[in-house]
């Protein structure tokens, strides 16, 4: 109580003040929100994936925070939120959630690992253990600095390495990322984790990069409504 009074709940997409009976989203943001389509394109090594947002204005302004301006409050109401879509989306099993790490250098930098952040709360949400399984062995130049989908290929290839001994042989894994851009990440996470001996490896992620003409879903129809 004395939490919620010092530090008041806000919207994590325009930052506006939340009337008591809301969680995580005001009403305009959950109607106005680029919510992503489900439609998902087929991966090579990921078997299924899912996103909560396309990766554009309030949504993009939003994540900016969360990773640069030390909003790590926001993984909470994201993880909430995609623990919901994940349920929706993916309907085949998982043993354990993991993540695509950020560099060591940069998480010291930063305080904190984004996308480490956002995979315990989805795992609180879904009651699932986290294990850390990858390590980034370089700090290549940022995907957002590249355009083109091969150079991103090229440029995660041998970044991630599993760790050894592999805690998740046989295991079914769920891998959180913040954004899927062309997927390239994602992908070579996979990648690695197939060929240190998982099962089969799902993706989520925050924001997905739009592909063309797809349309944002219309809040209301299978979008669950957070309240409390
Ligand atoms: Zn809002």
């Amino acid at each position: 109580m004395i939490l919620q009074l010092l530090f008041p709940p806000k919207c994590v997409l325009c930052g506006k003040l939340l009337k008591r009976e809301m969680l995580d989203l005001c009403h305009a943001c959950r109607a106005s929100a680029p919510h992503f389509c489900g439609r998902r394109k087929k991966r090579r090594y990921i078997r299924d994936w899912t996103a909560l947002w396309y990766y554009e204005d309030m949504v993009r302004e939003s994540l900016l925070r969360y990773k640069f301006s030390g909003r790590r409050s926001y993984a909470l109401a994201y993880g909430r939120m995609l623990a919901m879509r994940i349920q929706q989306d993916l309907t085949e099993s998982f043993d354990v959630l993991t993540w695509a790490p950020v560099s060591r250098r940069r998480k010291h930098k930063r305080g904190y690992d984004q996308a480490e952040l956002l995979t315990r709360a989805v795992a609180r949400e879904l009651d699932k253990p986290v294990v850390r399984l990858l390590r980034k062995t370089r700090n290549n130049p940022a995907q957002s600095s590249m355009e083109d989908e091969a150079q991103r290929r090229a440029n995660v290839l041998g970044v991630y390495q599993a760790v050894s001994p592999f805690p998740a042989v046989g295991k079914r894994v769920l891998l959180l990322d913040d954004i899927i851009t062309t997927g390239s990440t994602a992908e070579e996470c996979a990648r690695v984790l197939l060929t240190a001996g998982a099962e089969a490896v799902f993706c989520a992620a925050i924001a997905v990069r739009r592909a063309g003409k797809e349309q944002s879903k219309t809040v209301g129809e299978d979008y669950a409504i957070v309240f409390k």
